[in-house]
């Protein structure tokens, strides 16, 4: 494919990569484990092979989690972006879309693990072939994070990745807003953010609240991120809005009645939108 470099960074600027071309296998992955370290309806990966790929500054930065045989995942442990891991076998580096830079010159090519696929989000038919689990050409095992139960009925559990921190909402009502700024994107490291905002009566900590870290980013008024020091996963924080959840961490279904596609004049211009849900440039009107 086309010739180039592409770069990436991690939200608050102090991880960053740069990889030659060509990219390959982009995939949406929907599997639970992928879902919850980046907090979001799917996670978006491409690869490449290791000698293209450099760290070119805060490589000490980065935390690594093994949650499975399967490689690693990487996080920035200043702000929780998923940065790049190697594969098993350390030939290649998996790339999550959300932190590169421009276009890719390559396109997304299936949703795979489509099997484990989260039960709120309506996967639209965007023409891509879906795949259970892997792709037939992809090596690997079937991975699952195990589900955890909610400790009564009318509420919905929420964890990160490793178990560590964990949460609860009420069922029922929620609006999901999918995100596409660069900075969720970024924060995410995803296509584009999916979050629900929790009024605090609607909104519960059950475990781990300490071990997770809120990044603030700078420059902007309110905009940060929570996410476990250990896994990295994206986890609720409290802001003037209520508690922004997350959407990817949850276990169960908290019952969504309206979806909003929002920034989408930032769009990451390999993402296609596909769904029939209301898209606003940036904010929706209030
Ligand atoms: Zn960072
Ligand atoms: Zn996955
Ligand atoms: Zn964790």
């Amino acid at each position: 494919m086309s010739q180039g470099v592409v770069r990436g960074s991690c939200l608050c600027g102090s991880v960053r990569w740069r990889v030659e071309r060509a990219l390959e296998s982009m995939t949406h992955c929907h599997c639970s484990m992928c879902r919850k370290s980046h907090g979001a309806p799917f996670a978006t990966y491409v690869n490449a092979r290791a000698a293209s790929f450099r760290w070119l500054q805060g490589e000490a930065q980065v935390v690594s989690y093994r949650a499975s045989a399967l490689g690693p995942r990487c996080f920035c442990g200043q702000c929780g972006s998923i940065v790049p891991g190697p594969d098993v076998e350390g030939e290649r580096q998996s790339l999550p879309a959300g932190g590169l830079e421009g276009a890719l010159a390559t396109e997304p090519v299936a949703h795979i693990f489509v099997a484990s696929k989260a039960a709120w989000y309506p996967l639209p038919d965007d023409g891509l072939p879906r795949f259970d689990a892997f792709m037939p050409e992809q090596r690997g095992e079937s991975l699952e994070r195990e589900v955890e139960a909610s400790s009564e009925p009318g509420w919905v559990r929420g964890s990160c990745l490793c178990g560590a921190s964990a949460f609860e909402l009420a069922s029922g009502g929620w609006t999901l807003m999918q995100c596409h700024c660069s900075r969720c994107r970024r924060a995410r490291s995803a296509a584009h953010g999916g979050n629900l905002f929790a009024a605090a009566e609607r909104f519960r900590w059950i475990r781990g609240e300490a071990g997770l870290r809120l990044y603030r980013l700078p420059e902007a008024e309110r905009f940060g991120q929570a996410f476990c020091t250990r896994c990295g996963s994206s986890m609720p924080r409290n802001s003037p809005f209520g508690f922004v959840v997350p959407a990817g961490s949850l276990d169960g279904d908290p019952g969504i009645v309206e979806r909003r596609h929002i920034f989408v004049g930032s769009k990451a211009p390999w993402f296609t939108i596909a769904d029939t849900f209301p898209q606003f440039e940036a904010l929706p009107p209030r």
